[in-house]
């Protein structure tokens, strides 16, 4: 039978307890993580989210007190009044060690059954059986630690706004497809049969209707929904910190928020940001870097050689440039050392990212490698200055289309700066990239789409390539990047309906299906939009680096799997028949709908 706490009250959590308040009377209450049984002396370590402590029932322990304790089982929930007293062999490991409570009356408020798996730091049961009992999996303070963490990023993240001048309004979860240009998770309507809701892929139109409405500074922490084939750091709803501002340019926006990382990032991981941040834009990052998102915690920065072998005896190379393409290298530091197997093994991983293949070459004394007999004297002298190159360094070639090019050579030096352990444990690198591309031509569908999205708007001085050339047109848009992750972007918007009508013709939508679409929108604009602009941030993403995470769904408290699925509630599941006719729709039946663990 479940006892109740009837006349006791907690005094604190059990490692909050003022450990120099030896001989005082306390009532703690929380989980046996253990129960030892010596035969007379039992001791019992209570575990609550602060942490621990133990707690000894001995001979001079009450009766009733010593018969319940040799009935506690692991995970039972328990309250315990007792005196502090000090241990006799201290834990070190424990941060409350030196003491521990000795018990004079105990009560067993709940039983537990032996748990599927034990819940320690380190646990090693599989995660499909830890999300199957997360309420089980959230005990272990590993967990606890990365949602108090989260708890304390929210909160920071609130106040430091509310002090700026941002109000937090909700926006709805029942609306309208939004534009990121994800797949939407629709809602059926009882009401409206055949017609459904979307759930917001983010609240980028309502944030912007709020500025139009006079609200000049908005801030929400909000969940955003996108139906997306699941890839290990996303999950179909996620977090945003999302913010918009009235009557800014990109300045303003760039500057409340460095404000406001550098107060993140001395509060929480206690490191010190210097500002401004660096700048870089869309432009250099990709020349220098082969990435909209630079990891800038090591150098190995693309060198462009393609110029040096117009007339190379190297077909592989010459034939790439006569087509037009580029050939790029990096330096690594004296990686001579390399083996072959490592070479040919990061060959390997360019080729994940469409190159051909990887050629090298290796400044020994005499070089070494896959191009050192098309490399003459004056070349390697070349060479060597061009890629700031040494005795013992290594030099990798792509020679591809320049996009393949560049990408395929940012990602080796992120694979090259892992391997060779180039990266600084608790170094953090914060940029902005700034003036991306505002189209993209998707080879699909044969049109342009927004990058970022439709209501982005273009830098001035491109303004007159719109007709002439989208492709060139670079937009208000920025990103915020922490180590070659994008931690959250955004963007000036278009406040001029007539630019804003031109962006959807560009976007290939017909004036009626921009009205259909986003008319709202387009009517609001009729009736006075002061210029505005802001910016979101994944939040979940940002808890992840912060607790040195490796998945996202470490830093969720219910997330879901890959398919999609939440493996405790069983959700997503079918519906009753009753409930279908009720919202107008019919079921057809069709192989392999279960979600996994159904
Ligand atoms: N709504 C945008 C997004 O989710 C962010 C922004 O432009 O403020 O990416």
């Amino acid at each position: 039978m479940a006892e109740n706490i009837k006349g006791w009250q907690r005094t604190s959590r059990c490692a909050e307890i003022d450990q120099g308040a030896l001989g005082e009377e306390m009532i703690l209450m929380g989980w046996c993580h253990k129960q030892r049984d010596l035969g007379g002396l039992v001791f019992i370590t209570l575990r609550d989210r602060s942490g621990e402590i133990q707690l000894l029932i001995d001979e001079s322990c009450p009766a009733a007190a010593r018969e319940k304790a040799a009935l506690v089982r692991s995970e039972y929930v328990i309250a315990a009044r007792g005196v502090l007293q000090k241990r006799s062999s201290p834990n070190p490991e424990m941060p409350t060690g030196n003491v521990e409570l000795l018990v004079q009356e105990l009560r067993i408020l709940s039983q537990a059954q032996t748990p599927p798996f034990y819940i320690e730091e380190d646990v090693k049961a599989n995660e499909a059986l830890r999300l199957k009992h997360r309420y089980l999996d959230l005990r272990r303070p590993d967990m606890q630690r990365k949602l108090h963490l989260r708890h304390k990023i929210t909160r920071l993240t609130r106040d430091f706004f509310a002090q700026a001048g941002f109000w937090e309004i909700e926006t709805p979860m029942l609306t309208r497809s939004t534009p990121e240009g994800a797949r939407d998770y629709v809602v059926p309507s009882r009401v409206f049969p055949g017609s459904f809701f979307a759930l917001p892929q983010s609240p980028q139109l309502f944030k912007q209707l709020l500025m139009l409405a006079g609200y000049d500074r908005y801030m929400q922490i909000v969940r955003c929904f996108r139906d997306e084939d699941l890839r290990a750091d996303r999950q179909p709803e996620f977090t945003q910190i999302d913010l918009e501002m009235a009557f800014v340019d990109s300045e303003d926006v760039l500057r409340v928020n460095e404000a406001y990382l550098q107060k993140l990032f001395a509060e929480i991981a206690g490191v010190s940001i210097e500002l401004p941040l660096q700048r870089m834009t869309y432009a250099e990052a990709m020349r220098r870097f082969g990435s909209d998102k630079p990891d800038l915690r090591f150098a190995l920065e693309l060198v462009d050689v393609s110029d040096l072998f117009m007339e190379s005896p190297f077909k592989v190379f010459s034939t790439t440039l006569a087509a037009d393409g580029r050939i790029g290298l990096i330096n690594v530091p004296s990686g001579a050392d390399m083996t072959r197997k490592e070479i040919d093994s990061l060959t390997e991983y360019v080729k994940t990212y469409r190159a051909k293949g990887l050629a090298w070459l290796a400044l020994e004394e005499s070089p070494r490698g896959s191009l050192a007999r098309f490399i003459d004297q004056d070349l390697l002298e070349t060479l060597k200055e061009r890629a700031g190159a040494k005795e013992n360094d290594l030099l990798l070639f792509v020679a591809d289309q320049e996009d393949v090019t560049l990408e395929a050579l940012g990602q080796l030096r992120c694979e090259v700066a892992r391997r060779r352990k180039l990266i600084k444990p608790g170094d953090f690198k914060l940029l902005w990239v700034t003036e991306f591309p505002l189209l993209e031509y998707d080879e699909d569908s044969q049109r342009f789409v927004a990058r970022h999205h439709p209501f982005t708007s273009p830098l001035d001085e491109d303004m007159d390539l719109l007709e002439k050339d989208p492709a060139r047109v670079r937009a208000k848009a920025y990103d915020i990047i922490l180590n070659g992750t994008e931690l959250g972007g955004g963007s000036i918007r278009i406040h001029d309906e007539k630019l804003q009508q031109k962006m959807f013709a560009l976007l290939g939508l017909d004036q009626e299906e921009a009205r259909a679409r986003f008319g709202f929108l387009l009517e609001a604009f009729q009736y006075g939009v002061p210029p505005h602009g802001g910016l979101a941030y994944g939040l979940d993403r940002m808890v992840m680096l912060f607790t040195g995470s490796s998945s996202i769904r470490d830093v969720i408290a219910f997330p879901k799997v890959q398919t999609s699925a939440c493996l405790m509630t069983q959700a997503p599941n079918q519906i009753d028949p009753e409930q279908l006719a009720e919202l107008g729709l019919a079921w057809q039946e069709e192989e392999g709908s279960l979600p996994d663990g159904q």
